[in-house]
């Protein structure tokens, strides 16, 4: 019987639940297949790793992530206040179906990054945007099992990632 510990392929399910509105809604779940990854090679958040150490197949786990361990926590700096006229079309419009409250956008910095923020606000002047991770300051309830283990192959140590089912094929 195998034991998760470093250098160990892990393949897990898992369901991610946050507080939303003061309701826990599932965020994030592995789907058919499950979550593959070599457990210390730095793929996941360390604490996730952390709490998987020395289980082994059939093992359940539920643990919870401090926001500030997590995804950060939710940072005042990371929200701009976007001139309009940024979001204008050839007709000096916004384009309201695009740029409105809730959707996600991709923006661009002056050296060429790009950036996902969500819209919080548009009014006359200015369109809001918040480029938090859209998990910042949550904190974060896993509940996970535990599906396989196998010892990870040199050449996957090497390249840092997993081979076969799950992982990279190449
Ligand atoms: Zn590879």
């Amino acid at each position: 019987m195998l034991l998760i510990q470093k250098d160990m392929v892990v393949s897990v399910h898992y369901e991610l639940q946050v507080e939303h509105d003061g309701n826990m809604t599932v965020a994030d779940k592995s789907q058919d297949q499950p979550l593959v990854f070599i457990h210390g090679a730095g793929m996941l958040l360390p604490e996730f790793e952390q709490n998987l150490a020395g289980k082994t197949v059939g093992d359940s786990v539920s643990f919870t992530i401090k926001a500030e361990n997590g995804y950060g926590v939710h940072d005042e700096k990371n929200i701009a206040h976007i001139p309009a006229e940024s979001f204008h079309d050839e007709n000096g419009k916004i384009d309201t179906e695009m740029v409105k409250v809730g959707n996600v956008l991709p923006m661009m910095d002056n050296d060429g990054n790009q950036f996902q923020g969500i819209v919080v606000e548009v009014n006359d002047d200015n369109v809001v945007m918040d480029f938090n991770h859209p998990l910042a300051g949550k904190d974060l309830n896993f509940s996970v099992t535990v599906a396989d283990v196998r010892p990870a192959t040199a050449e996957e140590i090497e390249h840092g990632h997993v081979h076969g089912p799950g992982g990279h094929h190449h």
